[in-house]
């Protein structure tokens, strides 16, 4: 029999839950992997590893073990070992295969399979990271208006506040740690056919020479949403740690969604600031924005 798909409550912001230890598979290192019913931890993505995994501590019986690391598992139709990160053969979601959080701690935490673990997240690491994503999507919107004019014809794709999704169209890469969201984009020959430019034209600079300019536009909107305390939420349709959802956020321009496997902020007001930095590669093939949250 293979193992249910983990319920998880990190969506709504939960750190802390209770919950039935129901599997544990050893990693080869020392290190073992933890399977419960529900748990709180997000785990890193096997399919888009943007968001870190959280840490924090498991106790069974009083025995408090630190959680190192946390994966997402896979186990197939025929059951077996879970798969991790690049060994999982399918995408994220595939209904034939169970998908678990793997609590990863670093020694044997012996027969706790049917115990209940009491699981806690680190809360300060965990409110880190939901800053910078809660700030990488921001970015994606405000970067969105700020390079719309630089679309010479409809890509066929806008986001939620209506602008050409420079955002989805061109993102390569989407890292964020306690600290930044960095996210790069290629500018490459298939941008450009889509219609966006960042060659000089009669009406715009070149990209390279607009980027001070776009920096403070993409800033002061960034600060217009921290300064209205913007509510944020995630769309739940399941427990499951698959399940499709979609951040929320209710900015003056209107209701702005995109599809988030990540945790997030409650409201902007928990930001003192939010900016970001543009920059493009030496050749200029790539735009990176750095994009930094204080928190209150
Ligand atoms: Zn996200």
């Amino acid at each position: 029999m293979t193992l249910p798909t983990t319920h998880v409550s990190f969506p709504a912001g939960a750190v802390t839950g209770e919950s039935t230890v129901i599997a544990v598979h050893p990693l080869g290192d020392g290190r073992h992997a933890v399977v419960t019913g529900a748990t709180p931890f997000h785990p890193l993505d096997h399919t888009w590893p943007d968001q870190p995994a959280d840490l924090g501590t498991l106790t069974v019986d009083g025995t408090e073990l630190a959680v190192v690391d946390c994966l997402t598992g896979a186990v197939g139709p025929d059951g077996g070992t879970p798969l991790a990160g690049a060994d999982i053969p399918v995408r994220r979601g595939d209904e034939e295969w169970s998908w678990l959080v793997l609590h990863v701690v670093d020694t044997d935490p012996g027969d706790v399979v049917g115990r209940t673990a009491v699981l806690a997240v680190d809360a300060d690491r965990r409110a880190a990271l939901s800053a910078s994503h809660s700030g990488c999507h921001l970015l994606a919107l405000a970067l969105n208006e700020a390079l719309a004019p630089r679309w010479r014809k409809d890509p066929g794709r806008s986001d939620a506040l209506g602008h050409p999704d420079f955002d989805s169209l061109a993102m390569a890469t989407s890292v964020m740690d306690t600290e930044a969201s960095t996210d790069t984009y290629r500018l490459g020959k298939s941008l450009k056919k889509k219609g966006f430019t960042a060659d000089a034209t009669d009406e715009l600079p070149a990209l390279a020479d607009a980027l001070p300019a776009l920096t403070e536009a993409v800033n002061t909107r960034l600060a217009a949403w921290v300064a209205a305390d913007a509510p944020v939420r995630i769309e739940v349709p399941g427990p499951e740690l698959t399940a499709r959802r979609q951040w929320h956020c209710e900015l003056p321009e209107g209701g702005a969604q995109i599809f988030c496997g990540g945790t997030h902020l409650h409201h902007l007001g928990e930001l003192a600031e939010l900016r970001t930095e543009l920059r493009l590669s030496e050749d200029g093939t790539e735009l990176v924005a750095v994009t930094r949250p204080k928190r209150a």
